[in-house]
């Protein structure tokens, strides 16, 4: 995009795509994301890649605690939009958001059974569904491209890095082509696809984060979530970190910005910011403690994008990104009580 006007006009203001701005353009109203877990597990937890996960791993850490005292998926849904109304009194509905370790990584018909049980839920508007690129065989995303013809579904995707030296490190199990092609064969099937992205693994660089973003702004991303690196406890990065803590190089708050500045530089206009970071309890916090409160990213993101007088996709080319189907519309959103 080639000027700071174009920018304002185009991101109502802001300086990069806000999520929530499209989505109460194409929804017609904030839905919020009520977070179930199903029980699951991952290929990297299993034994299938690995027993003791990706190096950062900490469900715990990343979970609401209500999740872990009730099994029943509709007891979660009803907790979580109890909590959400009185946070959040304005919300048009909610959507189920399987958000808990590989929330594909089971046979179709047990997917189909967990799924519809949350979306028989009154309440529930559409779903979204975590997991990794590697647990996304075809017959799954011809169910998922069904269930969108329906209602707002949308596919979460854990990148974490683009760089294949930095999932090595952190013991993803899987590399960057592997992303890629489940990103391709998503988007081939019309799915909403949101790529989940973690600044300041080991080994990355900002020489290869800045090639990870020219290689996402090819693919056909609608979305992006920025986290941090946080080390809680009970994970390898935290017997790593407490041994060795300069094999650890961590990011304080503006270098933090700063990395996600440089990817968002060379982002396609479309692709919507979801996240720009996470927070965990402090009881289980290992790294040092920013002491920020997650609400105040989306200001200070502004503000140092106005330091560095730059914005989202000031650096794209617009030539490269792979084409995608359209977006479905709000017409299909389920009707919420
Ligand atoms: S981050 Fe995801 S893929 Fe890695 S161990 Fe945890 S649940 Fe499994």
């Amino acid at each position: 995009m080639s000027g700071i006007s174009e920018c304002l006009s185009r991101f109502n203001g802001h300086r990069y795509h806000v999520y929530n701005d499209w989505a109460r353009r194409e929804y017609g109203g904030r839905l919020q994301k009520v977070s179930i877990d199903a029980g699951f597990t991952c290929p990297n937890r299993d034994g299938l890649l690995g027993v003791g996960g990706c190096s950062f791993c900490s469900n715990e850490g990343f979970s609401p605690s209500y999740l872990r005292e009730q099994r029943d998926i509709n007891a979660q849904i009803d907790t979580g939009i109890e909590f959400m109304r009185r946070r959040y009194p304005r919300s048009m509905g909610f959507l189920a958001y399987f958000q808990s370790y590989s929330n594909t990584y089971d046979e179709l018909e047990n997917l189909k059974r967990i799924y519809e049980a949350a979306l028989s839920h009154r309440h529930i508007s559409g779903i979204v569904i975590g997991t990794r690129p590697d647990c996304l065989p075809e017959e799954i995303l011809d169910y998922l491209a069904e269930l969108s013809a329906r209602m707002p579904v949308e596919l979460e995707i854990g990148i974490e890095s683009c760089t294949d030296e930095v999932l090595q490190e952190c013991l993803r199990g899987h590399n960057f082509s592997c992303t890629q092609d489940a990103i391709r064969r998503a988007a081939r099937r019309g799915l909403f696809i949101t790529g989940h992205l973690l600044l300041g693994l080991p080994l990355e660089t900002q020489e290869s984060l800045v090639a990870g973003a020219k290689a996402l702004a090819r693919l056909p991303l609608d979305a992006l979530k920025f986290h941090q690196l946080q080390i809680v406890r009970c994970t390898r990065l935290a017997n790593q970190y407490r041994a060795a803590p300069g094999s650890v190089p961590l990011l304080d708050p503006e270098s933090y910005l700063d990395a996600v500045i440089d990817v968002l530089e060379y982002l396609p206009p479309h692709v919507k910011i979801q996240r720009l970071g996470s927070e965990v309890p402090p009881s289980v916090l290992v790294s040092p403690d920013w002491g920020m409160r997650l609400h105040k990213f989306p200001a200070m993101l502004e503000a140092r994008l106005q330091v560095r007088d730059t914005w989202q996709a000031r650096l794209f080319e617009n030539t490269t990104t792979e084409p995608r189907k359209p977006d479905r519309g709000r017409s299909k959103l389920l009707p919420a009580t």
